[in-house]
């Protein structure tokens, strides 16, 4: 039996076991109040031009602000929103709110894109198109304010992804690849991708000015983006040296908290109105 297995064995009576998954009950159900109560914000993280300080876009990011315990960062809840399902009506709200948002900075004249972050799940989920066409439809939104950033990840289903991801470019709406270079993307099938823009993973931003590898891999990541008509962009920068090292190495587009942290609504307002 279970039980017998001995001390490498696997046991159901594991105190340690038994503690987690007590945990990720108890989150898992906070985490349905929360979708129930909306107890989520959207923050915005300015895109910029590098070189001029121009803001380009924003990036939607939730958090969960919980009334006990505070922000709580998507690092900590997406990963139980995904294997709980919950991803889908969440993603749904967080997808709703930031072009809800960016449709009221257009009326104001802000006329930037919105990019919002999609999980394997979202991909895969039978009505999705229909769910974001139907919505920008009714804000009012073009869809060429739209992006999505999705991950290396759903290549995994490469034929049924790509099949999805046609469909969205064929609305109109962008898609970026976020954190490339550390899943199953390579440079041999990257071509076949429909995607718009290649987010360079904050892992080669990070020693960029002093590793002359991170260096050759954002160069070689810009020389294949040029060539099949993709933009780029960095993400995580923090240090002006690794603005120049990009900036040597072609990449003209970056976030990161140089520019500015991630931003609630009134806080990015008055990023916007800096500009
Ligand atoms: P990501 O999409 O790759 O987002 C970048 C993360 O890096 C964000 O963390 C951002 O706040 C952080 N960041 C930006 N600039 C810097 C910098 O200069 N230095 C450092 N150290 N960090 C920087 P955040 O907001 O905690 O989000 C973490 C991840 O959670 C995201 O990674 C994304 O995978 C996921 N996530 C966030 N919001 C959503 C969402 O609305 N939907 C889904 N499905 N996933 C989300
Ligand atoms: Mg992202
Ligand atoms: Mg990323
Ligand atoms: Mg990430």
């Amino acid at each position: 039996s279970v039980k017998s297995q001995g001390r490498n064995g696997y046991s159901l009576f594991d105190p340690t076991m038994e503690a987690k998954s007590l945990e990720r009950i108890l989150m898992e159900n906070e985490l349905r109040k929360a979708i129930e109560h909306e107890q989520f914000q959207v923050y915005y993280q300015p895109k910029m031009d590098i070189g001029s300080q121009i803001l380009t876009g924003m990036e939607a990011l939730v958090r969960w602000v919980h009334p006990e315990l505070g922000v709580i960062s998507p690092g900590k809840f997406i990963p139980i929103a995904e294997e709980s399902g919950m991803i889908i009506e969440l993603g749904e709200w967080i997808l709703k709110e930031a072009c809800k948002q960016n449709k009221k900075w257009h009326d104001q004249g802000h006329l930037l894109k919105v990019s919002v972050n999609l999980s394997a799940r979202q991909i895969f989920q039978k009505d999705l198109v229909e769910m974001i066409t139907s919505t920008l439809e009714e804000l009012e939104l073009s869809s060429e304010w739209l992006e999505l950033e999705i991950t290396e990840s759903i290549f995994v289903k490469m034929e049924e992804a790509t099949v999805v991801l046609q469909q969205l470019r064929g609305a109109g709406i962008h898609i970026s690849i976020d954190d490339f270079g550390t899943g199953y993307s390579s440079f041999s099938y990257i071509k076949r991708l429909p995607v718009d823009t290649i987010k360079i993973d904050a892992s080669f931003i990070r020693d960029i000015h002093h590793n002359q590898e991170s260096q050759a891999i954002v160069k070689a990541i810009v020389t294949i983006a040029d060539s099949l008509q993709m933009n780029v962009i960095a993400e995580g920068i923090e240090l002006d040296d690794q603005v120049e090292a990009l900036q040597q190495n072609g990449c003209i587009h970056g976030q990161g908290y140089l520019f500015s942290k991630p931003l609630a609504t009134e806080d990015f307002e008055h990023f916007l109105s800096n500009q």
